[in-house]
């Protein structure tokens, strides 16, 4: 059910999707918000083995709507190079399809969290990361998208 693209000399194979995502340091996840609106939320993220994980407090915008509908998609932009004498943009994005669930049982909620730790903070040494993932613990919500659909994209003029 999920669409070719278009222009796919433009597509980027499953490799560069993932450089892409290891790359980036936040997407935007979007979600059926309320009344039939789409609702488009930056997070930062962690891709780790077609899987990607986020972090958030435990009630909002998003949960509600990913209780009434785990689908959801995830936007990464790697590149946006405005090119204004071609009236163009060098971009790279890739766009991620999947269902998001809540880790619920504690060590898989303690690995995701410890995985994000890593790529955002990975000067840090274990026991720092630890106490810091214990202060949150309680208030900490951790998703996990699974992909089941990746595309990548980039400007034909990156293409080599
Ligand atoms: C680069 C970046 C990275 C982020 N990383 C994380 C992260 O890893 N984890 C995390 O929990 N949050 C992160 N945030 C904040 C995130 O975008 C949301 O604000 C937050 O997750 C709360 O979402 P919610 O749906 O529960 O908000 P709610 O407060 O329930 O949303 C209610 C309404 O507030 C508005 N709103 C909410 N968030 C935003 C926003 N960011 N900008 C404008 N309007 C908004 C919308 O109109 C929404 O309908 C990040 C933001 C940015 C810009």
């Amino acid at each position: 059910m999920f669409r070719e693209m278009r222009r796919n000399r433009q597509a980027l194979g499953q490799k560069e999707c993932e450089a892409v995502l290891e790359r980036g340091s936040f997407g935007v996840l979007a979600v059926a918000g309320d009344d039939g609106y789409p609702y488009a939320v930056p997070l930062s993220y962690v891709y780790q083995k077609e899987k990607l994980y986020f972090h958030c407090a435990k009630s909002g915008h998003k949960l509600d709507a990913l209780a009434r509908n785990p689908k959801a998609s995830f936007c990464v932009v790697d590149q946006d190079e405005v090119v204004p004498e071609k009236y163009t943009t060098y971009f790279r994005s890739v766009i991620v399809f999947g269902k998001v669930r809540i880790l619920e049982e504690e060590k898989e909620k303690w690995e995701a969290a410890e995985c994000l730790a890593l790529k955002y903070c990975p000067e840090e040494g274990e026991e720092g990361r630890n106490t810091e993932i214990r202060n949150f613990w309680e208030s900490l919500c951790m998703l996990e998208l699974s992909v089941e659909h990746m595309s990548g994209k980039e400007a034909k003029e990156l293409k080599q």
